[in-house]
């Protein structure tokens, strides 16, 4: 580890810290995860492989692990913000996110998506605001791999009851723990779970707030009837009736979205997986192909090459050229 120079703390988890860093071969800023000490393998090696799978330039780069003593380091590329980082700072300068930024942020994460469940036949199983990261020039890679999986494995069926977090959790994954709780064999899940998610983070971009908060599953499900209404969808025979049967729809709620943002918003967001477009779908969804080009930074971005960054002066720091701290 002598090979990096470490800066600041950037991020915290259940595994350990996440710290920015130098790495003096090349010159270039790494993130670098410490895991807890003496941590059991299987609590990073899935990780590791789910990392060296999906290898593309829409996930967050893997540099390697390292072991010192008995700790174990993950290294990836240095990646400024992630997307929860860049909706705040806009919470607190009050600039909701233009709809051209919301097309160029979810385009680029679908582009992951596209490549993990088509070409790897992965699923992330994680997918939130956290697990984006951004750069200073609003390129998004996917991160936090500690949750992805062969979507074909038998770990999907029986493992992992509890994987995404409760707001971006698809409702075959809710329930599943219902389910589990009275002893009925568990639905299956597989890479729709993500196309869920994407759809809760669209509109959590026009909203900036999650749009589904709850404090358990069954109250997250309620939460999900209240828009989208109950399931009509023969799978669901088995749950007490959900209510109401009508929800009051995207519409009323996501009202700065255009109508074809509320359409794929909607499609992603079907209480049955198989009405979810793929990732490949959805990049062919007109939300993207109409209007301008969805891979050109959108004006904030490109005028300013690196918007929101400030300069600091740090006398721990070994002396670079410029040393930048983005503030989101
Ligand atoms: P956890 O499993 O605890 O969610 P993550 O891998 O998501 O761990 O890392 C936690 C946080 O650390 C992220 O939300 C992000 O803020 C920061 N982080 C992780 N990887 C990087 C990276 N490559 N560059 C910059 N920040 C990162
Ligand atoms: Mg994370």
């Amino acid at each position: 580890m002598e090979r990096y120079h470490i800066i600041k703390q950037v991020g915290e988890g259940s595994f350990g810290r996440v710290y920015q860093a130098i790495d003096h071969l090349t010159g270039q800023y790494v993130a670098i995860k410490q895991l807890k000490p003496n941590c059991h393998p299987m609590s990073y090696l899935p990780e590791v492989r789910a990392l060296q799978i999906l290898q593309h330039p829409k996930i967050v780069g893997f540099k390697g692990a390292e072991r010192q003593h008995n700790t174990v380091f993950l290294v990836f590329e240095y990646m400024d913000g992630s997307l929860r980082h860049l909706i705040n700072h806009r919470l607190r300068m009050g600039v909701p996110f233009s709809e051209a930024e919301i097309k160029f942020f979810s385009f680029q994460v679908l582009q992951g998506l596209d490549f993990m469940h088509r070409n790897r036949r992965f699923m992330h199983r994680d997918l939130k605001p956290e697990n984006l990261l951004v750069n200073k020039h609003g390129v998004l890679k996917i991160s936090d791999l500690g949750s992805a999986t062969e979507i074909e494995s038998d770990e999907s069926l029986f493992h992992h009851h509890y994987v995404t977090t409760r707001s971006y959790r698809a409702p075959e994954m809710l329930l599943r723990m219902f389910l589990k709780n009275k002893k009925l064999r568990p639905f299956e899940y597989d890479e729709k779970v993500d196309m869920w998610a994407v759809g809760v983070i669209i509109a959590e971009l026009y909203l900036m707030r999650p749009l589904f908060i709850a404090e358990s599953s069954a109250d997250q499900l309620k939460e999900i009837c209240k828009v989208i209404g109950a399931p009509t969808w023969e799978s669901w025979m088995n749950w007490p009736k959900l209510e109401p049967e009508k929800g009051f729809g995207f519409r009323a709620l996501v009202t700065s979205a255009s109508e074809s943002a509320l359409d794929l918003i909607e499609s992603l967001c079907s209480w049955d997986p198989s009405n979810r477009p793929s990732a490949a779908e959805a990049l062919r969804h007109p939300f993207f192909t109409r209007g301008r080009n969805v891979l050109a930074p959108p004006p904030g971005f490109s005028r300013c090459p690196r918007p929101m960054m400030r300069y600091v002066v740090n006398k721990n720091v070994p002396k670079m050229t410029s040393m930048q701290q983005p503030i989101y």
